[in-house]
């Protein structure tokens, strides 16, 4: 395979070594077992985060995602709740045993998500925004880094190499989809990274089937497809009310598809040698 990554970079696969394996409490990443990482697009309310955190948790997820900070594409559509969010959040995933994933936008607000989260996640759109990649590089919370909409595997690595030249090495990349040409789905989920990334270094890679497709009558076969190719991790909009969801409400599934998915896909992970 062709070298793009210079193999002294931090990021980069050493010949014939193994995948790391990130550990966030008692979860890890890159191991045998692949992280179900589920919940609604944003923090709604507190009965919504609440409610959505024990169907995740029965049907196997080991990490509660949500929205506090949201990036919306309109400056007029919901921003999420803030602090108020991570509040309940932190508090639902606490009473049923889950981690807590949640995004930063702001340098000025790295401090106050890393109270309330276990992983902070870097939203596709924040990719190239070096001042918050060094910022959460300094912090001590895991990174999950998504991949911009528009970028190559090496500007998503070179990203995910700022972050651990501050000394932060516990970086999971996530495929989240691409702009293509294509217009029937809001992305393309690219699959071929997650097998170029287990190539190109040892960081975990996860997968968004959600954002990656926007639409929820994809989402359960994506899911399988991630695992198959050898996604260390899968991130899903749920909700206990989908069509109430106030974001992305087009590609959340319900907690009982969420459940059928987990079921399928305890089979394909078993194919592959993984557990969910
Ligand atoms: C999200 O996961 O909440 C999100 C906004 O995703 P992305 O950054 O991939 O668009
Ligand atoms: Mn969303």
């Amino acid at each position: 395979m062709k070298i793009m990554i210079d193999e002294s970079f931090k990021v980069a696969r050493k010949k014939n070594s193994v995948g790391a394996i990130v550990r966030v409490a008692d979860v890890e990443f890159g191991g045998e077992k692949v992280v179900v990482m589920a919940g609604p697009c944003s923090v709604e309310s507190c009965e919504q985060i609440f409610a959505i955190a024990k169907e995740v948790k029965e049907k196997g997820a080991r990490v509660l995602r949500g929205g506090a900070f949201k990036p919306r594409t309109s400056p007029y559509d919901f921003q999420g709740l803030g602090e108020q969010g991570l509040l309940w959040m932190r508090e639902a995933a606490d009473v049923y045993g889950l981690l807590v994933v949640t995004e930063v936008l702001d340098v000025g607000d790295v401090t106050l998500v890393s109270r309330y989260a276990d992983i902070v996640q870097i939203g596709s759109r924040n990719m190239h925004n070096v001042a918050l990649l060094r910022e959460v590089g300094r912090g001590g919370k895991a990174v999950l880094l998504k991949r911009g909409m528009a970028a190559t595997y090496k500007e998503w690595l070179l990203a995910a190499e700022y972050i651990l030249n501050e000394g932060n090495s516990r970086v999971i990349l996530c495929e989240r989809g691409i702009r293509t040409f294509e217009s029937y789905t809001r992305n393309t989920l690219d699959l071929t990274a997650v097998a170029v990334m287990k190539e190109l270094t040892h960081l975990p890679i996860v997968v968004d089937p959600s954002h990656g497709t926007g639409k929820r009558e994809l989402v359960c076969a994506m899911s399988n497809a991630a695992v198959a190719a050898g996604a260390d991790g899968l991130l899903i909009e749920v909700h206990t009310n989908p069509e109430k969801s106030v974001s992305d409400k087009e590609q959340t599934i319900s907690t009982s598809e969420f459940g059928l998915l987990m079921e399928r896909l305890r089979r394909v992970a078993e194919a592959v040698g993984r557990e969910v």
